[in-house]
């Protein structure tokens, strides 16, 4: 027997509609390029953003062409999350920190007919856009601007859209091989924008009350989620602009009473630094939670906030792929009542599945394991809002399983009760004398260290091991350690042979446009020299 219900389609101009007719009054904030700051209501923003959907029709834009944007976190960006997609149109953000050839490369292979652009980057845009297809350049500070007057946004008509018709596009970074493009749907929009909603993390939950600031850049897989999320909520949103230094960041926390923010370890080591240099002299009491996320988050860094600062860290994983918020930290039960130490080991870990994902673990033979907290294999996850295949990449069908699982590539072992916990990229895991030595767990333990402010630990060939893992050092100012010092300090919490025989000391760790460590650039580096 069939249910009875509505075939009622989740799309976003419900959000759209519903952030206009109940929270129209409530702010979004930008800090502009000169730091003041540009202040509107929802109201506006969707007013704008119903006018950008009527301009790109006039332009002559049919439904499911890709406008590709190349902006910071401003209120354009914002309104061109909505128009875009509510106009049939799909958004797909450009990366500004990728070269340009992978620019070219993505938004040639995306078929971008149309950029919005800031004035800012058009000299980078000029240095691949002749090799694409786009065919309107719409500047932010300029052209935007006209074109949005140009138009009267009550000409808007919900397209009435199928939920499965695309939404948004973005490649992945790129830390493994080349970027693959992940084509949201409408549907898969609004279920993760609820999901996330719902996974309620630590019980810190997100509502109209709160103000919240995205660090994540809203070229890095939909931002988080946090533009359609605040806009479901309500909740004001303030958007960094190009401002993100430490003392910029903790400046717009204290001044727009920020009680919710996110972004990269990276982001919040340097923001950790100053607060502890000079303790009083922000005051972030509003600040409820921050969620981490993009690579590991150190457990020293959860304690160094909590402890120091009585701030909470709320450690998230996911991937471009998966929309990206997959899980995130929960005290579940009793752990809520365990003593902080034991908090902090479970907050370090990357947390329980959102509702309506799953996830299973597998071993090179493809035996499903066991949730012991020991065995690692390749994660594997499904669910409403992980892509089902990269956008016209058919060699990477392998990436799917025949049962209808996505290969994550991240190697963990799931914990008896859900928790799961990353030990490496497969790319990354050190694999020595036949065995797995998880770089993730040494770098976490290195930068316990008082002297460590970063460490990064990668896999160097060996003749007798296969391979050794070799730590790069980044010492904080004015400290010193020895390579000695430093395996000793790991000595206790690990098997002998998991120990770097080779610390080697420079002045930074390259990253990747996200802020992640970059590997592949460190193994290039060390991998010849002999240890
Ligand atoms: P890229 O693949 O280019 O790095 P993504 O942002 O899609 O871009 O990266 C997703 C990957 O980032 C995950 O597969 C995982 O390896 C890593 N990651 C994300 N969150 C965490 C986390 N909390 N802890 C450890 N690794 C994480």
């Amino acid at each position: 027997m069939q249910g009875q219900m509505m075939d009622y389609q989740l799309t976003l101009p419900t959000l759209l509609r519903r952030s206009e007719t109940y929270f129209g009054a409530n702010e979004i904030v930008t800090r502009l390029p000169d730091k003041s700051f540009h202040r509107y209501t929802y109201a506006d923003s969707c007013r704008r953003a119903r006018a950008l959907a009527v301009a790109l029709q006039a332009l002559g834009l049919e439904r499911g062409d890709r406008v590709a944007t190349l902006c910071w976190n401003h209120y354009q960006h914002h309104e061109a999350y909505l128009g875009i997609p509510c106009g049939g149109f799909v958004l797909h953000t450009l990366n500004l920190r990728l070269h340009p050839n992978d620019l070219a490369y993505i938004a040639t292979h995306a078929g971008d007919r149309a950029v919005i652009v800031d004035q800012s980057l058009t000299p980078l845009l000029d240095l691949f856009v002749d090799r694409t297809k786009i065919e309107h350049v719409i500047v932010v500070e300029d052209g935007y601007e006209q074109l949005l007057s140009g138009v009267d946004p009550d000409a808007w008509r919900d397209p009435e859209l199928d939920e499965n018709e695309a939404a948004a596009m973005c490649y992945t970074s790129g830390t493994t091989g080349m970027p693959k493009g992940v084509l949201y749907s409408h549907r898969s929009t609004m279920l993760h924008t609820l999901g996330v909603a719902a996974g309620n993390p630590m019980g810190l939950g997100i509502s109209e009350r709160d103000a919240i600031l995205p660090v994540v850049p809203m070229f890095h897989a939909n931002a988080w989620g946090y533009p359609y999320l605040a806009t479901m909520l309500g909740a004001k949103l303030v958007y960094p602009g190009p401002h993100l230094d430490p003392e910029s960041l903790l400046d717009a926390f204290e001044r727009e009473r920020v009680t919710w923010t996110a972004g990269v370890p990276t982001i919040w080591m340097g923001i950790l630094a100053l607060i502890d240099a000079e303790p009083d002299r922000w005051d972030l009491s509003r600040l409820k939670g921050m969620l981490v996320g993009g690579s590991a988050a150190p457990r020293s860094m959860i304690a160094g906030f909590k402890q120091r600062h009585g701030l909470n860290v709320v450690h998230g994983w996911g991937m471009t792929e998966t929309s990206p918020v997959a899980s995130t930290a929960q005290l579940i039960g009793d752990l809520q009542e365990a003593d902080e130490d034991t908090q902090f080991d479970y907050i370090a870990m990357q947390g329980v599945p959102l509702p309506l994902v799953e996830l299973r673990h597998r071993d090179v033979d493809g035996n499903i394991l066991p949730w012991d907290g020991e065995s690692m294999g390749e994660l594997e996850i499904r669910g409403p809002w992980v892509a089902g295949g990269y956008y016209d990449t058919p060699e990477q069908a392998d990436r799917w399983t025949s049962d209808g699982w996505f290969k994550t590539g991240d190697v963990v072992s799931l914990h008896p009760r859900g928790y799961i916990q990353i030990k490496d990229r497969s790319k990354d895991v050190i694999k020595s004398g036949g065995e797995w030595i998880s770089s993730v767990e040494l770098e976490n333990a290195l930068m316990a260290h008082p002297a460590v402010a970063e460490a990064a630990v990668i896999a160097v060939p060996d003749p007798k091991w296969d391979e050794r893992p070799l730590a790069a050092i980044v010492l904080r100012e004015g400290a010193t350690a020895t390579a000695d010092e430093l395996r000793a300090f790991l000595a206790p919490d690990f098997a002998k042979w998991w120990l770097p025989e080779r610390f080697e000391f420079v002045a930074e760790i390259p990253k990747t446009s996200v802020g992640k460590f970059k590997k592949t650039e460190l193994r290039e580096m060390f991998s010849g020299i002999p240890a």
